[in-house]
């Protein structure tokens, strides 16, 4: 599956606010953003002019962004929400959060989406017992996510691990660290997923 593979700062320069994409960096006086909370480029300390159409877009691909997802993967997850029942909007922001590489990165092995999306490709996450190396493969109520036995002693999940001790596990999730694993309690609704996007402008923008 194609990825952006260009400069992550950029996007949270565009999108005009933090998104979080590069783990603890993001909590430091390194983050980019904090540094140069404007647009990249010539035109980026230009006051771009609003219109409802560009506040619809610029919800739309913050949370593209966020997921670490192109559009046309995007898209689709919009359309398998709006062909779903109830509200497309919480549909679409639960297809997103229950993708493996975010659940990993909301259970604290890894310390970013992106970073969690590469231990999954390399076959260090287990899911109900079986290897699964798709990022995009959706967890299921009560699926047991663990840490491949070969991959507990990585460095890089312990850290993660330390690091994520100060942020706070979903309500939907359960993790246990000594066993590094964690399990699905529910599929989450809209208040169990706490993030600023306002999908309900996503929805609009693909509606017209
Ligand atoms: Fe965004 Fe993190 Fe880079 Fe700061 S350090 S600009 S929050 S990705």
């Amino acid at each position: 599956m194609a990825r952006y593979t260009g400069a992550d700062c950029k996007l949270c320069r565009r999108e005009g606010g933090k998104l979080f994409l590069k783990g603890d960096r993001c909590y430091t006086d390194k983050c980019a953003y904090e540094r140069r909370d404007y647009a990249p480029g010539d035109a980026g300390k230009k006051r771009p002019k609003e219109s409802e159409y560009r506040i619809q877009l610029r919800e739309k691909q913050k949370t593209k962004r966020i997921y670490g997802l192109l559009e046309k993967q995007f898209r689709g997850y919009y359309e398998l929400a709006n062909r779903q029942q109830g509200v497309t909007g919480d549909n679409l922001l639960r297809i997103l959060e229950t993708r493996l590489d975010n659940v990993v990165y909301r259970l604290g092995f890894a310390k970013s989406r992106d970073e969690a999306r590469q231990q999954v490709r390399h076959g260090h996450i287990h899911v109900n017992g079986r290897r699964v190396d798709i990022p995009s493969f959706r967890v299921k109520d009560g699926d047991l996510i663990a840490v491949a036995p070969k991959a507990r002693d990585m460095l890089v999940i312990k850290t993660a691990l330390i690091s994520h001790e100060k942020n706070e596990m979903p309500n939907w999730l359960e993790v246990d660290i000594d066993k590094l694993q964690g399990s699905v309690l529910s599929l989450p609704n809209r208040d169990q997923i706490d993030m600023d996007i306002r999908e309900q402008l996503i929805v609009e923008l693909y509606s017209k």
